[in-house]
């Protein structure tokens, strides 16, 4: 394996998988931090603040700072604040996502008549309510972001319904797009690299399912790891069009 300067890190199926760490991970994360290595951990998650997450990666006892965090709602909440400060934003999604919209600054309204953007997310608490609120703004041909367009959200208790749930039935019911920040997208890789702040043929994506991590890092030009603790089977490598540059066990492998 080449030698990297910066590495991106997906953190469920990598990391830890429910709320168990992978054999190894700390141990892998506190070498390549002694050798001087920049890290950040993304996530295409849209329910919990970078706040929320390090808590629960503090729980699990890995060596990551909230600094470092690059969850989808931070990402999100960042995209807005660079291009739609000055507009008001309706918000579809949990609360760790209005929380990050809120301390970037990002002008939230509830009132769907006085909103100009709209930004999805996972909501638990998802309604007809909000549902029509979101169909008002796209049938307006409003700006709509959403944090990912994740089809399944691997839980403890199995599959559950993504963030999908609710692009899915927006993109049916008004046939608008919405432009995805979480992976396989660019923009929240786009933003790992600027915080590594290193040329990208120095830095490696390591991740566990091919058609979202591995194709992320392929679109920003970056080296890609496959880990085997997640998803993507060594079987599906074969079947698939998206090939990683390295496929290890698990993050324990890396060559550091
Ligand atoms: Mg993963």
């Amino acid at each position: 394996m080449k030698e990297y300067r910066g590495y991106i890190f997906d953190m469920d199926g990598v990391l830890y998988r429910g709320s168990k760490p992978v054999p190894g991970a700390a141990e892998t994360i506190e070498r390549l931090k002694k050798k001087g290595r920049k890290l950040v951990f993304v996530s295409n998650n849209s329910t919990l603040s970078r706040e929320d997450f390090a808590e629960k990666i503090r729980e699990m006892g890995l060596p990551i700072e909230e600094g470092e965090l690059l969850p989808a709602t931070h990402a999100t909440a960042r995209y807005l604040a660079e291009r739609y400060a000055e507009s008001g934003v309706y918000v579809l999604g949990a609360l760790g996502l209005v929380k990050e919209l809120l301390l970037a600054g990002v002008r939230l309204t509830q009132q769907p008549a006085k909103a100009e953007v709209l930004v999805t997310g996972s909501d638990p608490d998802i309604s007809y309510r909000k549902l029509s609120n979101a169909t008002e703004l796209l049938l307006r041909g409003c700006p709509w972001i959403s944090t990912n367009a994740d089809k399944l959200y691997p839980s403890e208790s199995g599959m559950l319904p993504g963030t999908g749930a609710v692009v899915g039935a927006l993109q049916y019911i008004t046939g608008r797009e919405p432009v995805v920040i979480g992976k396989p997208s660019a923009p929240i890789m786009e933003q790992a690299l600027e915080m590594l702040g290193l040329p990208r043929e120095e830095c490696l994506m390591v991740g566990d399912i091919i058609e979202s991590d591995v194709l992320a890092g392929r679109r920003v030009g970056v080296d890609t790891a496959l880990v085997l603790t997640g998803v993507t089977r060594r079987e599906d490598v074969e079947a698939s069009p998206v090939k990683p540059d390295y496929v290890i066990e698990s993050i324990a492998e890396l060559e550091v």
